[in-house]
């Protein structure tokens, strides 16, 4: 077709489904001519054109039927060559899939496993590949490559789709809020382009982007990111296959991500049971060698029984206490994990509870060298668990006596209506604002040094008996300034009589309908 001038392309292709074309002749001059379709499996592939200029010479039968032979041999051929392309195609799409979930498996790194890929990937389908790791809190990392003569357009392109709307196909949120894999051409891009308000230059640089792919990571059921591809390639459209090929390796990197997820998780889990292991056997050895020492005491090296003083028996029963305390928080620590801790509710007063234990515990504040002021000018009752509510006060001051030694401890209980107040407060060592949330985490301490004994499990215990009751717990503190931890709990029976209220209600109108 190169031979005709451009006016004639469609007459051409007519031509070739006209065996006569009389018309196409006249238009161009020709003197004689065959034109013949190039066909294949019933679809026209092309034409074949034999033209006489200018000599008296015609075409005749014998030309034309030699003409239609070398078309089929042509569209056979063409045929041929597109299958090929077509398998070729297939073969490169699943090679390059494979290479891509070898990657993938290869390391627990994900992030230097989404470099290589983008890079492998890049290589066939795209001059830019970016791997957008997104987490629950909206914050994303990229991860990708770019052809070296792309690199420069990357950098300058950057700032503009990290900040364009949900509903621009090339910005980074876009490719967040995908449900499913997305392409688009050069036509689509000036589409877009002219509803998106940008300056003249914005849109001169993201018109370079030519055609893309975004294809979102979802790894069981759950949203991890996106992949996305470009390429500034004028012509450039992605075919059927590729944007498949392309959420296939998005699927790949997305359950490569998830599994490093759950990897890191296992391995803080492991590090930090073995972390509690440690600490637990220290605070068990410690009340341990202090009782075996004390009975050493209680005979000569010859074997005379030695009697046992008021002291002794002092010091002996605070180890066995410190003891079981450790073993009641493990065992507490077990009902929680098989989610076995339950509650034996009664109506009980909040306000005597907190002055029992202040009571109690007078002589190891008095140890503490710390006075312990408590303020509940009011009966505070509700349906509760007592002996969990003597628990949760209990832990607390003895943190507060703990972590502010030598200082005073103000215990408060406030009626608010819906709820009840309880307030710890010390001047003792208090805790840096970054450790603040963590320590009511499991094992967690905010003082990693051996001075103040303990497993880290007090203020997880008293959290998980919280939430079981309907309450909550926070924290307030200065370092240096002491610490004020605040309970907040529902009151179980008033809701209960709300609720009843409310039902009796309910049956008295449905009786009067
Ligand atoms: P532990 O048995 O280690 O005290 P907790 O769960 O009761 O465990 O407390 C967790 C961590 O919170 C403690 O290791 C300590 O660092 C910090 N903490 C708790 N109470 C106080 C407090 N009153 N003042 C300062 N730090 C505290």
């Amino acid at each position: 077709p190169d031979f005709f001038p451009d006016i004639a392309r469609e007459e051409l292709r007519r031509a070739a489904m006209d065996p006569e074309h009389g018309r196409l002749m006249e238009l161009l001059g020709y003197r004689s001519m065959i034109c013949v379709p190039i066909t294949a499996r019933g679809r026209v592939l092309g034409a074949m054109t034999f033209v006489i200029a200018g000599e008296s010479r015609r075409y005749d039968q014998r030309d034309f039927e030699l003409a239609l032979d070398l078309a089929r041999r042509a569209g056979q051929a063409m045929d041929n060559s597109l299958l090929f392309e077509t398998v070729e195609r297939g073969r490169r799409n699943a090679a390059l899939l494979a290479d891509a979930s070898r990657v993938l498996a290869s390391t627990p790194d994900v992030r230097s496993a989404l470099r290589e890929v983008g890079c492998l990937v890049g290589a066939q389908l795209g001059e830019m590949v970016q791997f957008v790791i997104a987490d629950e809190s909206g914050s994303y990392e990229l991860f990708g490559w770019a052809a070296p003569d792309a690199l420069d357009f990357v950098q300058r392109i950057r700032p503009l789709v990290n900040r364009l709307p949900a509903h621009a196909p090339v910005g980074v949120r876009h490719a967040l809020s995908l449900q499913s894999v997305e392409s688009f051409g050069e036509k689509d891009v000036v589409d877009l382009l002219a509803r998106l308000p940008l300056s003249d230059d914005e849109r001169a640089l993201l018109g370079e982007v030519c055609a893309g792919i975004t294809a979102p990571m979802v790894s069981r059921g759950k949203s991890v990111g996106a992949f996305v591809v470009r390429t500034r390639k004028k012509g450039r459209r992605y075919c059927p296959e590729e944007v498949e090929l392309a959420n296939d390796i998005a699927q790949r990197a997305a359950l490569a991500i998830s599994n490093s997820y759950l990897h890191r998780q296992a391995t803080d889990a492991i590090q930090a049971r073995d972390e509690f292991l440690s600490v637990a056997s220290h605070e068990l050895r410690t009340p341990l060698t202090a009782l075996h020492l004390l009975v050493r005491t209680l005979q000569t090296p010859e074997g005379v029984p030695v009697p046992l003083t008021p002291e002794k028996l002092a010091i002996a029963e605070r180890q066995i206490l410190r003891i079981a305390k450790l073993v009641n928080q493990l065992f507490d620590l077990s009902r929680v994990t098989s989610g076995h801790l339950e509650m034996d509710l009664e109506d009980v007063d909040l306000a005597t509870v907190v002055r029992d234990v202040a009571a109690r515990m007078a002589d190891e504040a008095f140890d503490a060298a710390c006075t312990v002021a408590v303020r509940a000018p009011a009966p505070c009752v509700g349906r509760w668990d007592k002996f969990r509510l003597e628990q949760i006060v209990t832990n607390l001051l003895a943190n507060a006596l703990k972590y502010g030694r030598g200082k005073p401890v103000h215990l408060t209980v406030e009626d608010l209506g819906a709820s009840a107040r309880l307030t710890v407060r010390d001047a003792g060592i208090g805790i840096l604002p970054e450790h603040a949330q963590r320590i009511f985490e499991r094992f967690s301490r905010a003082n990693p040094d051996r001075r103040y004994e303990g497993l880290g499990l007090g203020l997880y215990i008293i959290k998980q008996i919280l939430e079981a009751l309907g309450g909550t717990i926070s924290v307030e503190s200065e370092p240096g300034k002491g610490a004020l931890f605040v309970v907040a709990l529902i009151f179980g029976r008033k809701h209960g009589m709300i609720a009843a209220r409310a039902r009796r209600r309910a049956v008295s109108m449905e009786a009067a309908a």
